[in-house]
């Protein structure tokens, strides 16, 4: 089959990691007889540099005429005096609403061969392996009003949680979908014994797990889930939440896995081209250096193949020539323990791809 990919390598590190991603997914072309046609655009910094906009119209246009986006990342201090419009991290926020990906998942896999990385005990995380699916669109971060006025006692602010039905059942929709993908049980978290959002959060929920009879639905309360989160990770297949509690239970579960260079992540909408990228951002201070990690990245190539091309075979030797090049011990600086041998970002690459090459 033959796939058109959107490369959006963008600032800092970008390049680098996503040069060996393309190169991964080459490697996973010639094994199992695809063809990926690449098509590059400007995102971020290095689009307001050339074309004077962080997001400019033919990024939308490759964007939406395409199977899968690859996001290397974007920001940096150059741009720190750049004008609101002009910010990279406009660009991102822009791609996200242009494309409608109100699906952020951020799976937690901690490595067994990475496990003393991690400030948690060795029995706690072993084995953990969770999705956490989170509403990106809606709620605490959009809803209006939003504002700081004068009121009868001094200043008071406002923001506003504001879900409609549709947009919640169309977020659990999705992780249903995709706890089905995985080990069938899906944990939907909120906070229904103080908010009215959560009250029909799990009304939805329930009346939609009808459809599903093959998944496990449990509900469980934020604060609750942030703390079983740190004590017993392994109780957690795939995790469902609104914008905010997604926001921080996701930044909870990443901290158990030990290292920001191998986290990955996608960004879905209901069924145009999903967007992948490493859950670090542009890391400027070890850009150009060939030193960065790029596991995140190819591990979001697993998830491109897996969400977006429904490779399956193909997603599962990525995500296993990953874990096998762990095991024997190759690693990139930030992930080496004192005194151990590092190689750079392109030996990395090289290896992953020729676990793949050579498992055919
Ligand atoms: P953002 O605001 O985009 O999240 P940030 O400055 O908060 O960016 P990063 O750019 O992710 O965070 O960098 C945080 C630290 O982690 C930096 O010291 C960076 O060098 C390091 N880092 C991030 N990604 C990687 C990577 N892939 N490999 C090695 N080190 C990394
Ligand atoms: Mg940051």
């Amino acid at each position: 089959m033959s796939y058109k990919i959107t490369v959006l390598p963008g600032d800092g590190i970008g390049p680098e990691i996503t040069k060996e991603a393309v190169k991964l997914l080459d490697a996973v072309g010639e094994t199992y007889g695809h063809n990926f046609e690449f098509q590059y655009a400007d995102i971020g910094g290095v689009a307001v540099d050339k074309q004077g906009t962080p997001l400019p119209e033919q990024t939308v246009q490759h964007c939406e005429s395409c199977d899968a986006i690859l996001l290397g990342a974007v920001g940096g201090p150059k741009w720190d005096d750049e004008t609101p419009d002009r910010k990279p991290e406009t660009g991102l926020l822009g791609i996200r609403k242009q494309l409608n990906l109100f699906a952020n998942l951020r799976p937690a896999i901690v490595y067994d061969s990475l496990l003393d990385a991690s400030s948690l005990k060795r029995d706690v995380l072993d084995g953990a392996d969770l999705l956490i699916v989170r509403e990106l669109t809606g709620g605490l971060y959009f809803g209006k009003p939003r504002e700081r006025r004068e009121g009868e006692h001094g200043l008071e602010v406002i923001d506003t949680l504001h879900y409609t039905e549709a947009e919640i059942e169309r977020i659990i929709r999705k992780a249903f979908d995709l706890a089905r993908l995985r080990n069938k049980q899906l944990t939907s978290v909120d906070k229904a014994n103080v908010l009215e959002n959560s009250r029909l959060w799990r009304e939805v929920a329930n009346r939609v797990a009808a459809d599903y009879p093959d998944v496990e639905l449990s509900h469980m309360l934020v604060d609750n889930a942030a703390m079983q989160l740190v004590n017993d990770p392994k109780q957690f297949d795939t995790i469902v939440t609104e914008n905010m509690f997604g926001d921080i239970l996701s930044d909870i579960a990443s901290m158990i896995t030990g290292s920001l260079g191998m986290l990955p992540s996608a960004s879905l909408s209901a069924d145009g081209p999903g967007l992948y990228e490493p859950v670090h951002g542009s890391a400027p201070d070890i850009a150009g250096q060939n030193i960065a990690n790029p596991l995140a990245t190819l591990a979001s190539c697993a998830m491109l193949l897996r969400y977006s091309l429904h490779l399956k075979e193909e997603a599962d030797a990525v995500e296993e020539a990953i874990l096998k090049t762990l095991r024997e011990g190759y690693r990139t600086g930030d992930i080496a323990a004192i005194g151990e041998a590092t190689v750079s970002t392109s030996e990395m690459g090289d290896i992953v791809c020729q676990q793949i090459l050579s498992a055919s």
